[in-house]
């Protein structure tokens, strides 16, 4: 058995962190024009693999609004929309219970569905997703993200497309929060430690919540 080739982590030269967001974000880890180029090459990998059947895409709210808006304008192939809303709630990153914040609308049995998510970390969410999409009884179901923590996979979940192995670091922009900030970040930022390592007497002149990443995951 030949083994498994470790998965590799480009390395890629980091771009300045814009002035505005430099207090909050350490380095730039994918700027909007590495993002741009790496979403069209994932459309051109998905439309290769479904042909030109018709998909029904299951996208995860919220952390997906832009990766989705730039994924499917580069999608040819016929395809109809839903989204299923998801929240992790629990003390840490260890416990993960789901809590589902909008279900799914459209009949998805004997169809092509296309589960995309932000970020794969512990793998608990596509984990649960899974399972309940897989009730449903679609003919098939591939799984995309943007990015993907690989060292941090607790369950034994792999997702079919990736933008970006990255490593386990707290990141934050192009539709990833932090207590809901920083979504609208064109880039992909690692949040600078201090922004969830304050006291909350200082969180909460600075109007933020002293919260660590991962106590409470809006998908
Ligand atoms: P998992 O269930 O795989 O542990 O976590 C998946 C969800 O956790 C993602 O959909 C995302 O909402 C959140 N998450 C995990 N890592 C990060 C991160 O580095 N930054 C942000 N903003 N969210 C993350
Ligand atoms: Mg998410």
């Amino acid at each position: 058995m030949t083994p498994k080739p470790a998965t590799v982590i480009p390395r890629v030269r980091s771009r300045p962190v814009p002035a505005r967001w430099q207090g909050e974000v350490e380095h730039v880890l994918f700027s909007d024009r590495q993002i741009a180029r790496r979403v069209r090459e994932l459309a051109t990998e998905i439309e290769a693999e479904f042909q030109d059947r018709e998909l029904v895409i299951v996208s995860l709210l919220n952390g997906t609004v832009m990766f989705l808006a730039d994924l499917i304008r580069h999608l040819s192939l016929p395809l109809r929309l839903d989204f299923m809303g998801v929240s992790s709630y629990g003390a840490g990153t260890e416990s993960g219970e789901l809590v589902y914040t909008k279900e799914l609308r459209l009949d998805v049995r004997g169809r092509d569905v296309l589960l995309v998510d932000d970020i794969l970390d512990t793998g608990r969410t596509l984990h649960k997703v899974l399972a309940k999409l897989r009730a449903l009884k679609p003919r098939r179901i591939k799984t995309c993200v943007l990015l993907d923590k690989v060292a941090r996979r607790v369950e034994k979940v792999q997702a079919d497309f990736v933008g970006f192995p990255i490593p386990d670091h707290f990141v934050v922009g192009y539709g990833l929060d932090y207590a809901e900030r920083y979504r609208n970040l064109p880039f992909v930022g690692v949040l600078h430690p201090r922004m969830y390592q304050t006291g909350a007497d200082a969180a909460v002149i600075a109007g933020r919540p002293a919260k660590k990443p991962g106590t409470r995951k809006s998908a």
